[in-house]
């Protein structure tokens, strides 16, 4: 690629900065703008050409990377979206659901959910088909569930909490309605592998790579898997060539052996610690 296109994210300020820069401007006022500019959360080309598909712009459109046809899958899927994690993920998600049919992949932005406000949320919590992605002593392996089942004979649907480990944490206990349905948790490891942070926006997968797996496993289709991760990485790869680093988990440092900062003194921290290595229900992060 030698023409290559640039995410906004990484383009530096100075590239980026206003076209009309007036000579009147003091350097400060200068500075100040390019601040501003360097704290938007949304990437700027939002105003360019867009891919009606992969919803990203033409220059950078993934849709190589999408399966010609949507997936075929009975799995309804829905993210349940701390506010804080809308600007980081949104952009992910509709890669995700231009993989699957119309509707298959829902997204609900929130913090507390009712009764009445949410009415579809809480009918969605009630029916005997949906269960929720959390792990916990009362949760079930996902695989064991679907073990016994006829391929398709049950129409899931799965909601998914998307946040840092607090805010998933607090949304799932502070809110009634998600202990209705049935608890479950994957046992297969594979979030946190592709955990990129790039400049001013953060992007972490490690919510869709759950999506992906709980579809994969719901579906008992392991193919599913990587065609939903086939986009998610290609644009991981894209915002690496781009200049984003990699920013391994603490989990993964400390499992490989390459955490190099002093371990804490605090009882509670080093607990917490061990815990990020033993606990393999890692989803959501
Ligand atoms: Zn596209």
């Amino acid at each position: 690629m030698e023409d290559a296109p640039r995410l906004s994210s990484t383009v530096s300020p100075e590239e980026n900065g206003p076209g009309t820069c007036d000579s009147s401007w003091t350097e400060d006022g200068l500075v100040d703008a390019f601040r501003d500019l360097a704290t938007l959360p949304v990437e700027l080309e939002e105003r360019r050409p867009t891919c009606l598909r992969c919803r990203r712009p033409q220059k950078v459109c993934l849709c190589p990377f999408l399966p010609p046809q949507p997936l075929e899958v009975s799995t309804c899927l829905y993210v349940v979206q701390h506010p804080a994690e809308e600007s980081r993920v949104l952009r992910t998600v509709p890669l995700l659901a231009a993989c699957l049919p119309p509707g298959k992949c829902n997204v609900i932005v929130g913090r507390r959910f009712s009764e009445e406000k949410h009415p579809d949320l809480a009918a969605l919590c009630r029916d005997s088909r949906t269960l929720i992605l959390y792990p916990g002593p009362s949760s079930q392996n996902l695989e064991e569930l679907v073990k016994y089942q006829e391929v398709g004979a049950v129409k899931h649907n799965i909601i998914i909490i998307d946040g840092t480990w607090n805010q998933a944490k607090s949304m799932f206990l502070k809110n009634s309605l998600f202990h209705l349905p049935k608890q479950v948790q994957l046992n297969r490891t594979l979030c946190s592998q592709y955990v990129i942070r790039t400049q001013p926006s953060n992007i972490c997968l490690s919510t869709l790579e759950c999506a992906a797996v709980a579809l994969s496993i719901l579906e008992q289709n392991d193919a599913i898997q990587e065609v939903l991760l086939r986009p998610l990485r290609a644009l991981c790869s894209f915002q690496l060539d781009h200049g984003a680093q990699v920013h391994h988990s603490k989990e993964h440092l400390l499992k490989n052996g390459m955490y190099d900062k002093p371990m804490p003194k605090n009882k509670r921290k080093i607990k917490r610690m061990e815990k990020l290595v033993t606990d393999h229900n890692i989803c959501p992060r």
